[in-house]
């Protein structure tokens, strides 16, 4: 195809592949043997390990608004959530694809700044591009796959949970949901290094968790929280074929700022129906919980229930009510 404009299809993928190739190092790069510049890139898994593979999209409209999220944002937010699907399964990212549509307006210094966050992405999380195809679109369309490994029969799977087991969860939840609302607040103006927009602008793949609970063998099964505990919750329950019964009062909630108490946020609900945490759920078997440190690779964990044998997924308020757990997360077909 001949195309000799800046934002040519060509020149648009020589600038991905100069813009990403410094983040190439760390120890996904044994791994893959060809990356960008070939019809297809090469990659080996490692002796004795199980190859992960996921992908996601991230398109304007539905998961970032042109107008409110800064391109470094954009291109951080994209690869570190597709990320958290490795750390998922116990996993390690090893290398990353990326399809890009965007609009000509956007050929230039927005895809600069885009490039930007998704190397510091990649540099972060230590995962390299090993290629990608852009063309052009009305409106900016993102999909990027991830390539992981863990080794060999130790990946975590939802559906493994049993009757009895202990529910975990990483860090606290509600937070990028809490950052979500302030950002869509017309009646204030957020500078985009608020501490309050972090977790939404920046979440962090809970790697050194999933990696150290498989290589301990203690989680019976796990998943990544994107749409809210209480979508999520049941996701891992069905895939169980078991129930949960939550503690509200047990569950880590995101801490709201002094200047926003009067304003009608609700931590709880927040906590249950925010998406975007990615966070690790994570079930324990009983004979195990006390192998469980409050903290692990630097991040706390919260035992927040139980698994149950009842396939209701319910919620013990802290009044004393039980109910069933209304699922109110994201859902983009809602
Ligand atoms: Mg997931």
């Amino acid at each position: 195809m001949k195309d000799s404009s800046k934002s040519g299809e060509w020149s648009i993928l020589n600038r991905i592949h100069k813009d990403c190739k410094t983040s190439s190092k760390g120890p996904g790069k044994s791994s893959l043997c060809v990356g960008m510049g070939d019809d297809a890139a090469l990659w080996r898994p490692r002796d004795g390990c199980d190859a992960i593979l996921t992908c996601d999209w991230f398109l304007e409209g539905t998961h970032f608004l042109a107008a409110r999220h800064p391109p470094e944002v954009v291109g951080y937010k994209c690869l570190a959530r597709a990320i958290s699907d490795v750390a998922a399964m116990g996993g390690a990212p090893r290398c990353f694809l990326l399809s890009l549509a965007l609009p000509n307006s956007h050929a230039d210094e927005w895809l600069n700044r885009f490039l930007h966050g998704l190397r510091k992405a990649s540099q972060a999380l230590g995962c390299p591009i090993a290629g990608g195809d852009s063309t052009q679109r009305s409106e900016i369309l993102i999909n990027i796959t991830v390539v992981g490994e863990v080794a060999r029969d130790i990946a975590i799977l939802r559906s493994r949970a049993h009757p009895g087991d202990a529910l975990f969860v990483t860090g606290r939840l509600g937070e990028a949901q809490y950052g979500l609302q302030l950002l869509l607040d017309n009646a204030q103006r957020i500078a985009p290094h608020d501490p309050r927009l972090r977790k939404h602008f920046y979440p962090q793949p809970r790697l050194g968790v999933g990696q150290w609970l498989a290589k301990q063998r203690l989680a019976t099964a796990m998943m990544d929280l994107s749409d809210g505990i209480s979508s999520d919750l049941p996701k891992l329950c069905q895939a169980s074929g078991v129930g949960a019964g939550l503690n509200e009062r047990a569950l880590p909630v995101v801490k709201i700022h002094q200047k926003d108490r009067r304003k009608k946020f609700n931590a709880i609900e927040l906590a249950l129906h925010g998406g975007d945490d990615y966070e690790l759920l994570f079930t324990v078997a009983s004979k195990n919980v006390a192998r469980i440190p409050k903290a692990i690779a630097g991040v706390p964990v919260t035992r927040i229930g139980e698994i149950t044998a009842d396939k209701r997924v319910v919620l013990a308020r802290q009044n004393g009510d039980i109910s069933r757990l209304q699922d109110k997360g994201w859902d983009p077909f809602r």
